[in-house]
């Protein structure tokens, strides 16, 4: 299949079929982006970035301006993001590095992602391989996840090495509700767990040091999602409290 076939499999199309680095479904409300194998690193990809808008002789790249606009529909309109992998060759590129990135091959399988802006460049996220995010997402930042919740993460949340101290701690299991996604999913469960970090980000200096113990605590994306979901956090005390009103109810 190439890779024409493969996006209108998907039900989505393009500006022109040649240029374009971005595809939109309508009907579906998503937008896809390839994800260079040599932009992605763990389970974050680099999708668009602002220098990429010009081409090394100066010309504007007419895909940048129709990805801006995929992007924005994905910020705005509740486009959902999803990217398929491609596999980067530099075959036409001279010895400074001029020439146009060609794509080697593909995989012609979409996965479902988290858009993250960080400065000049768009992320793609892939939530479900893990907590991991590279260094260069360091502030705080919010995301959509699926396309109608929203929820406030921070890069301590999502710090690989704090999080397996945390989980050794506390172990896998929901603080404030005990689910266990290992004993109701099973091995597809296994591990599973998000990771929350106590500390409202207003009142980190900086001069903070995470403690993995006392600052964070594993909890189950439904209890995480409802600590973030006002304004300011509830405790983990406070969730419990409420949720056991609600049972008595
Ligand atoms: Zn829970
Ligand atoms: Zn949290």
């Amino acid at each position: 299949m190439n890779r024409k076939k493969f996006i209108e499999s998907q039900g989505a199309t393009c500006l022109n079929w040649t240029w374009s680095w971005s595809f939109i479904n309508k009907k579906d409300k998503v937008i896809i982006f390839g994800a260079w194998d040599k932009e992605t690193n763990g389970n974050t990809t680099v999708i668009l970035d602002k220098k990429w808008e010009y081409n090394p002789i100066g010309r504007k790249n007419k895909a940048y301006t129709q990805s801006l606009e995929h992007i924005r529909l994905i910020e705005e309109k509740g486009y959902s993001l999803k990217t398929f992998k491609i596999i980067y060759s530099d075959e036409k590129k001279d010895v400074n590095n001029n020439g146009p990135a060609v794509i080697k091959d593909f995989i012609p399988e979409l996965n479902t992602m988290t858009l993250i802006k960080k400065g000049t460049k768009w992320y793609a996220l892939n939530d479900r391989i893990s907590y991991f995010l590279p260094e260069e997402v360091e502030n705080p930042t919010q995301y959509f996840e699926g396309a109608c919740r929203k929820v406030t993460v921070n890069t301590y949340e999502r710090n690989f090495e704090a999080r397996k101290k945390c989980i050794s701690h506390y172990g896998l299991k929901c603080i404030v509700c005990s689910f266990d996604f290992q004993k109701v999913y099973g091995s597809l469960g296994d591990g599973y767990i998000h990771v929350h970090h106590l500390k409202p980000l207003s009142e980190i200096g900086k001069e903070y040091k995470l403690d993995p113990i006392k600052d964070l605590r594993p909890v189950c994306p439904n209890c995480h999602a409802m600590i973030h979901r006002r304004q300011s956090d509830l405790s983990i005390d406070d969730l419990k409290s409420h949720l056991k009103k609600t049972k008595n109810t």
